[in-house]
Protein backbone atom coordinates (compact mmCIF):
# COMPACT_ATOMS: atom_id res chain seq x y z
CA UNK A 1 0.00 0.00 0.00
CA UNK A 2 2.70 2.05 -0.78
CA UNK A 3 2.04 5.34 -3.16
CA UNK A 4 1.72 4.83 -6.84
CA UNK A 5 3.89 7.13 -8.54
CA UNK A 6 3.48 6.73 -12.72
CA UNK A 7 5.50 8.50 -15.16
CA UNK A 8 3.73 9.57 -18.28
CA UNK A 9 4.83 10.79 -21.63
CA UNK A 10 5.30 10.23 -25.40
CA UNK A 11 7.82 8.29 -26.33
CA UNK A 12 11.83 9.46 -26.64
CA UNK A 13 11.02 12.23 -23.69
CA UNK A 14 13.35 10.21 -21.48
CA UNK A 15 10.56 8.46 -19.22
CA UNK A 16 12.86 5.59 -18.84
CA UNK A 17 15.43 7.22 -17.70
CA UNK A 18 14.47 8.69 -15.59
CA UNK A 19 12.53 5.64 -14.09
CA UNK A 20 16.05 4.02 -13.76
CA UNK A 21 17.92 6.83 -12.45
CA UNK A 22 15.15 7.25 -9.56
CA UNK A 23 15.26 3.87 -9.25
CA UNK A 24 19.26 3.21 -9.17
CA UNK A 25 19.86 3.10 -5.55
CA UNK A 26 17.50 1.17 -4.22
CA UNK A 27 16.39 -1.27 -6.93
CA UNK A 28 13.94 -4.07 -6.10
CA UNK A 29 11.58 -5.54 -9.42
CA UNK A 30 8.15 -5.48 -7.72
CA UNK A 31 6.93 -7.38 -10.22
CA UNK A 32 6.55 -8.43 -13.72
CA UNK A 33 3.33 -7.39 -15.43
CA UNK A 34 1.85 -10.42 -17.75
CA UNK A 35 2.70 -9.26 -21.69
CA UNK A 36 5.40 -7.05 -20.47
CA UNK A 37 8.79 -7.84 -21.82
CA UNK A 38 10.64 -5.12 -23.53
CA UNK A 39 10.93 -2.27 -20.12
CA UNK A 40 10.65 -3.23 -15.92
CA UNK A 41 7.29 -1.12 -15.41
CA UNK A 42 7.16 -1.37 -11.47
CA UNK A 43 10.02 -0.16 -9.38
CA UNK A 44 10.30 0.68 -5.36
CA UNK A 45 11.81 3.71 -4.76
CA UNK A 46 12.57 6.16 -2.25
CA UNK A 47 12.70 10.07 -0.94
CA UNK A 48 13.79 11.65 1.97
CA UNK A 49 12.55 8.29 3.44
CA UNK A 50 9.04 8.01 2.17
CA UNK A 51 8.75 4.57 0.11
CA UNK A 52 6.64 4.34 -3.24
CA UNK A 53 6.05 2.80 -6.19
CA UNK A 54 7.22 3.94 -9.91
CA UNK A 55 4.92 3.16 -12.97
CA UNK A 56 6.51 3.59 -16.00
CA UNK A 57 3.55 3.29 -18.32
CA UNK A 58 5.54 3.99 -21.62
CA UNK A 59 6.89 0.34 -20.99
CA UNK A 60 3.69 -0.96 -21.02
CA UNK A 61 3.03 -2.63 -24.16
CA UNK A 62 0.01 -2.70 -25.94
CA UNK A 63 -1.64 -5.32 -27.94
CA UNK A 64 -3.10 -3.42 -30.68
CA UNK A 65 -1.72 -1.62 -33.77
CA UNK A 66 -2.19 1.38 -31.96
CA UNK A 67 -1.31 4.68 -33.30
CA UNK A 68 1.37 6.98 -30.87
CA UNK A 69 -1.53 9.08 -29.71
CA UNK A 70 -3.89 6.23 -29.03
CA UNK A 71 -1.31 4.23 -26.95
CA UNK A 72 -0.57 8.04 -25.26
CA UNK A 73 -4.22 7.87 -24.27
CA UNK A 74 -4.28 4.76 -22.94
CA UNK A 75 -1.23 4.84 -21.20
CA UNK A 76 -2.34 8.30 -19.81
CA UNK A 77 -5.97 6.89 -18.84
CA UNK A 78 -3.58 3.92 -17.02
CA UNK A 79 -1.45 6.57 -15.12
CA UNK A 80 -4.72 8.07 -13.99
CA UNK A 81 -6.59 4.89 -12.70
CA UNK A 82 -3.61 3.51 -11.06
CA UNK A 83 -1.19 6.91 -10.07
CA UNK A 84 -1.69 8.34 -6.53
CA UNK A 85 0.53 11.36 -8.43
CA UNK A 86 1.29 11.26 -11.87
CA UNK A 87 4.85 12.92 -13.57
CA UNK A 88 4.09 13.96 -16.39
CA UNK A 89 7.44 14.17 -18.56
CA UNK A 90 8.41 15.83 -21.85
CA UNK A 91 11.00 17.17 -23.72
CA UNK A 92 12.41 20.44 -23.38
CA UNK A 93 14.88 20.05 -26.51
CA UNK A 94 11.58 18.96 -28.64
CA UNK A 95 9.54 22.10 -27.34
CA UNK A 96 5.24 21.32 -26.50
CA UNK A 97 4.09 18.93 -29.28
CA UNK A 98 0.79 18.00 -30.23
CA UNK A 99 0.85 14.99 -28.34
CA UNK A 100 2.12 16.64 -25.17
CA UNK A 101 -0.70 19.18 -25.43
CA UNK A 102 -3.36 16.16 -25.99
CA UNK A 103 -1.95 14.50 -22.70
CA UNK A 104 -2.70 17.72 -20.47
CA UNK A 105 -6.33 17.87 -21.91
CA UNK A 106 -6.64 14.62 -20.38
CA UNK A 107 -4.35 15.01 -17.05
CA UNK A 108 -6.28 18.27 -16.11
CA UNK A 109 -9.38 16.66 -15.92
CA UNK A 110 -7.77 13.87 -13.75
CA UNK A 111 -8.53 14.46 -10.48
CA UNK A 112 -5.07 13.43 -9.36
CA UNK A 113 -1.93 15.27 -8.30
CA UNK A 114 0.02 16.08 -11.87
CA UNK A 115 3.55 17.30 -11.83
CA UNK A 116 5.26 18.43 -14.80
CA UNK A 117 8.71 18.20 -15.57
CA UNK A 118 10.64 19.09 -18.59
CA UNK A 119 13.05 16.94 -19.40
CA UNK A 120 16.82 17.74 -21.34
CA UNK A 121 17.22 20.79 -20.05
CA UNK A 122 21.40 19.81 -19.79
CA UNK A 123 22.66 23.81 -19.99
CA UNK A 124 21.68 26.65 -18.20
CA UNK A 125 21.33 28.39 -21.71
CA UNK A 126 18.02 25.85 -21.86
CA UNK A 127 16.44 27.21 -19.34
CA UNK A 128 14.38 29.71 -21.30
CA UNK A 129 12.95 26.46 -23.31
CA UNK A 130 11.08 25.70 -20.37
CA UNK A 131 8.88 28.54 -20.51
CA UNK A 132 6.72 27.82 -23.24
CA UNK A 133 5.45 24.47 -21.01
CA UNK A 134 3.45 27.10 -18.89
CA UNK A 135 0.78 26.68 -21.72
CA UNK A 136 0.35 23.17 -20.72
CA UNK A 137 -1.90 24.36 -17.88
CA UNK A 138 -0.26 22.66 -15.29
CA UNK A 139 1.21 24.78 -12.88
CA UNK A 140 5.07 25.40 -12.98
CA UNK A 141 6.92 22.78 -15.26
CA UNK A 142 10.38 21.35 -13.58
CA UNK A 143 13.27 21.21 -15.46
CA UNK A 144 15.69 18.37 -15.40
CA UNK A 145 18.09 16.37 -17.14
CA UNK A 146 17.40 12.73 -16.21
CA UNK A 147 20.30 11.51 -18.00
CA UNK A 148 23.07 13.45 -15.89
CA UNK A 149 20.40 13.48 -12.72
CA UNK A 150 20.18 17.16 -12.66
CA UNK A 151 17.60 18.69 -10.85
CA UNK A 152 15.99 15.39 -9.61
CA UNK A 153 15.85 16.71 -6.14
CA UNK A 154 13.48 19.42 -7.28
CA UNK A 155 11.69 16.85 -8.77
CA UNK A 156 11.07 14.04 -5.71
CA UNK A 157 10.24 16.40 -3.17
CA UNK A 158 7.33 17.81 -5.39
CA UNK A 159 6.40 14.20 -5.91
CA UNK A 160 6.76 13.07 -2.48
CA UNK A 161 5.01 16.31 -1.07
CA UNK A 162 1.64 15.57 -2.74
CA UNK A 163 1.43 12.03 -1.16
P1 LIG B 1 11.24 7.07 -23.28
O1 LIG B 1 10.87 6.58 -24.64
O2 LIG B 1 10.36 8.18 -22.85
O3 LIG B 1 11.33 5.97 -22.27
O4 LIG B 1 12.70 7.73 -23.42
P2 LIG B 1 14.16 7.10 -23.08
O5 LIG B 1 14.41 7.10 -21.63
O6 LIG B 1 14.29 5.81 -23.79
O7 LIG B 1 15.09 8.22 -23.72
C1 LIG B 1 14.96 8.64 -25.07
C2 LIG B 1 16.24 9.32 -25.51
O8 LIG B 1 16.42 10.54 -24.79
C3 LIG B 1 17.51 8.50 -25.26
O9 LIG B 1 18.36 8.64 -26.36
C4 LIG B 1 18.08 9.12 -24.01
O10 LIG B 1 19.47 8.96 -23.93
C5 LIG B 1 17.72 10.59 -24.21
N1 LIG B 1 17.68 11.32 -22.93
C6 LIG B 1 17.08 10.96 -21.78
N2 LIG B 1 17.29 11.88 -20.81
C7 LIG B 1 18.02 12.87 -21.36
C8 LIG B 1 18.57 14.12 -20.86
O11 LIG B 1 18.44 14.48 -19.69
N3 LIG B 1 19.25 14.88 -21.76
C9 LIG B 1 19.42 14.49 -23.06
N4 LIG B 1 20.10 15.32 -23.86
N5 LIG B 1 18.96 13.33 -23.55
C10 LIG B 1 18.26 12.52 -22.72
MG1 LIG C 1 10.83 3.95 -22.32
Amino acid sequence: SKPIVAIVGRPNVGKSTLFNQIGKKRVSIVEDFPGVTRDRIYMDAEWLDKKFTMIDTGGIELESQDTILSSIRVQAQLAIDEADVIVFLTDGRAGVTNADAEIARILRNARKPVILAVNKIDTQKQQMDVYEFYNLGLGDPIPIAAANSLNMGDLLDKVVESF
